[in-house]
């Protein structure tokens, strides 16, 4: 029997099992088998962006990317595309780019070898019972159990697991997040932030990836999404983009919390972490911090004490639900189109590229 079952190997749970004590007996089920070549198979559906916060996350761990998950160009700063007000400005960020599948499967090369990983198990389902929780998982088409103290999820926005203690409540707030990747031969060394109240409430974003320009937006689910993402496309191609070779297409869900009260830790028996619990930032999507800052405080919770873990992870991850509240008084002044107008009118914080 294992002390706890992790479900999920993304940032948040290859990190908690990195992070979590050798004193427990663990196991991480991960859906994905990360085999080379790395999209040929599921991916993540990711702009793969390490913002500060993220960044200053991996020097408290005191990790360095290693040169295959860096990808070119690296970017410093935003072209911020405003359609609603017809703007446009250029703005000072320090981002890595990275290579989001091979940033995976490093995160997951650094869990130590005491630490059971299973890829290509897919989480089914768990059962509470008296003394125990019973997992069930399906690997190479069979259906398999495993038993354990404790379970955490951390299989993301769309977690099978939160959704298997909150009794199907999904969450509020979830848009569909779409991404389609495009051969491209321009120096576009941006990152693309575009604002168009006809296509969402929330942004569009356009990433180079070496010889690739990735076209995403996070929208509203439903039958309109499609038409939304090739309105998108069409105003980006009269905007100047060439987007005529298209090399892969994928979505997925995007969480985007409207007050702490969405936040789910989970219970007594069931952890939650990273996007499965909620914890992203609601006015740029920016998870990876999240991911890690959730992952660090569930290990340290776990390994003071497994039986007030619950307790302990509600404390130290305190600062993280404050975190998501600043976020959010931050939004207005990005998504109400007036706000937004006279900030970028106005010049402030805005660099000017020469050439
Ligand atoms: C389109 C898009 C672009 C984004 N761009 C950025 C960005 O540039 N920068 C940034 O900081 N954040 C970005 N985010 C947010 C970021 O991707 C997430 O917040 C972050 O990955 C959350 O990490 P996580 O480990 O909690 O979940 P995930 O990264 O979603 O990992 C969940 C893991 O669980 C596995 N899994 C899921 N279901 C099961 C199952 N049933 N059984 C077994 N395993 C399962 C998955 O394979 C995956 O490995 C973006 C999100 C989207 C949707």
């Amino acid at each position: 029997m294992y002390d706890i079952v992790i479900v999920g190997g993304g940032p948040a749970g290859a990190t908690l099992s990195r992070l979590i004590s050798n004193k427990y007996k663990v196991l991480l089920l991960e859906k994905r088998s990360f085999q080379r070549p790395l999209y040929s198979g599921a991916q993540k559906c990711c702009g793969g962006l390490l913002a500060p916060d993220a960044q200053k996350m991996l020097a408290s761990f005191g990790l360095g990317l290693p040169k295959k998950v860096i990808i070119g160009p690296q970017l410093f700063a935003v072209r911020t595309i405003d359609f609603d007000n017809s703007l446009e400005r250029y703005y000072q960020r320090h981002y890595i780019n990275i290579d989001r599948e091979e940033f995976d499967l490093w995160l997951e090369s650094l869990i130590p070898s005491n630490v059971g990983i299973i890829n290509g198990a897919v989480y089914k389902g768990h059962n509470i019972l008296k003394d125990y929780v019973m997992v069930e998982f399906i690997k190479d088409g069979k259906k398999h159990t495993e038993e354990c103290r404790l379970i955490v999820g951390a299989d993301g926005a769309f977690s099978m697991v939160r959704r298997c203690i909150s009794s199907g409540k999904s969450f509020d707030k979830t848009y569909l997040a779409v991404q389609e990747w495009f051969e491209s031969s321009i120096d576009f060394n941006f990152y693309g932030a575009v604002f168009d109240s006809e296509i969402t409430d929330f942004y569009s974003w356009i990433i180079p990836k070496e010889q690739c320009l990735i076209i995403g937006s996070a929208l509203k689910p439903g039958p309109e999404a499609v038409a939304k993402f090739e309105l998108l496309k069409r105003r980006l191609e009269a905007y100047g983009f060439n987007l005529e070779k298209s090399i892969r297409k994928n979505g997925t869900y995007l969480l985007r919390p409207a007050n702490i009260s969405q936040i789910c830790p989970g219970n007594d028996k069931t952890g939650l972490i990273g996007e499965a619990a909620g914890f992203i930032s609601p006015s740029s999507a920016e998870g990876f911090s999240y991911a890690f800052r959730s992952a660090a405080a569930m290990a340290e919770a776990l390994n003071q004490d497994i039986k007030k873990y619950f307790d302990l992870y509600r404390k130290f991850s305190r600062k993280l639900y404050m975190n998501i509240t600043l976020k959010r008084l931050k939004s207005p002044f990005m998504y109400d189109k007036l706000l937004r107008k006279t900030v970028m009118k106005s010049g402030f914080m805005s660099i000017d590229i020469k050439g």
